[in-house]
């Protein structure tokens, strides 16, 4: 077994983590760690629980601890981080001189030999590690996974950009209010409401899927070369970011190839059989009334995206449209850093 901790133990995406992790074949939490607010208690007395699952009895008595690499116990392997980014940015580079450091957090987003990764979509950046331990002189490393819109609607581009040539890519989500924590967004904001605009997210959203769709040419991540804007919206759903995505491509198309591509798309982590892994990554709908968040969040253990409404865009040349929804703190979030683990398991540890 893997030791692991997971830092930000206490929040939405940690506790994710802990649900997730519960019975896990290769990893066992021995470590948790959040703020000050909370070192020194039991994790089940410092914990507002919100999961539906209920806490797991291995945890609820583990002390929680503060988050430094001096109070974490040294048979510790892998540290799932999901720390705010501005505490994440000092913090996760401390811990990454002993230990993997698998993040949530936007800190070490797309920096120089850090990878960012999806490991049905780029598991090659994984190869910057060496690059980043030699730099550092460090004997841990970090990796990150992107934030929780993109990596829904990157893992339904991957195959479209391998199978076509891709122009222009407009999305617009529809987010969960799980994805700002559960204190983000107050009820009186957002219910019987929507809220048109969530800091940074377009940006991360824009950025980050160019680079996770581009190469690695062993140095550097030479971005994807299409157009991509997003616009990103906050919704009273409480799990499952939904997302309108309009594709333009420069040549003609079959409908019936793209839905093809789209269901026979498998990566690394279904060759390798991860115990996270889907066994497939993208789930395609026929019916006109779904993805709905409710309905498909949790496909494939949560870890799956749903397309459907996969049409032809008359209005537009050579361009097609689908929605898609994926889960926000599982694929999203605390899902996507242990399939990262476990890849990391795998094929370097
Ligand atoms: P959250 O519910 O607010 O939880 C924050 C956690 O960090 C808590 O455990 C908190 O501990 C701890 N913490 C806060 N300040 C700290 C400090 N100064 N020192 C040590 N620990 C501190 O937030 P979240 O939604 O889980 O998000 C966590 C991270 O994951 C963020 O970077 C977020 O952007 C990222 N993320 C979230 C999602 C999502 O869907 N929610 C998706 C992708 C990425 P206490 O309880 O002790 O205060």
């Amino acid at each position: 077994m893997v030791n692991v901790g997971v830092l930000g133990a206490t929040g939405m995406v940690g506790q994710r983590f802990i649900q997730l992790l519960e019975n896990h074949p290769d990893f066992e939490i021995t470590a948790l760690a959040a703020s000050s607010r909370s070192a020194g208690k039991r994790y089940e007395d410092a914990t507002t629980w919100y999961m539906n699952e209920e806490m797991p009895e291995s945890v609820k008595d583990i002390k929680v601890v503060e988050t430094n690499p001096d109070a974490m116990d040294n048979d510790v392997d892998i540290v799932f981080s999901s720390l705010p980014a501005d505490f994440a940015l000092k913090v996760e580079k401390d811990f990454a001189k002993d230990y993997v450091v698998a993040s949530n957090a936007s800190a070490h987003r797309m920096k120089k030999n850090i990878p960012l990764v999806i490991p049905e979509v780029n598991p090659q950046c994984l190869d910057m590690i060496d690059a980043q331990q030699k730099e550092n002189d460090w004997d841990g490393f970090i990796v990150t996974n992107p934030n929780c819109s993109t990596i829904a609607l990157a893992l339904t581009l991957k195959p479209i950009v391998d199978n076509f040539d891709v122009k222009a890519v407009r999305v617009s989500t529809m987010q969960a209010v799980s994805g700002a924590g559960y204190n983000g967004v107050p009820s009186m904001a957002i219910v019987d409401n929507l809220v048109p605009y969530i800091g940074g997210e377009e940006e991360k959203m824009e950025s980050e899927s160019l680079y996770l769709l581009g190469s690695f040419d062993g140095n550097d991540v030479i971005n994807a070369n299409f157009k991509l804007s997003a616009s990103c919206h906050r919704v009273p759903v409480i799990d499952g970011h939904t997302e309108a995505v309009f594709v333009e491509l420069n040549d003609g198309f079959d409908i019936a190839d793209v839905k093809g591509s789209m269901q026979n798309f498998k990566g690394l982590p279904q060759e390798l059989n991860l115990y996270s892994a889907p066994e497939n990554p993208v789930i395609v709908k026929e019916e006109d009334d779904r993805p709905q968040p409710r309905m498909d969040r949790n496909a494939g253990n949560g870890m799956a995206v749903t397309v459907g409404r996969l049409r032809e865009d008359k209005a537009f040349d050579n361009s097609f449209k689908y929605v898609l929804v994926g889960h926000n703190t599982i694929r999203g979030a605390a899902g996507a850093s242990i399939l990262n683990a476990e890849l990391i398991n795998d094929k370097i540890l």
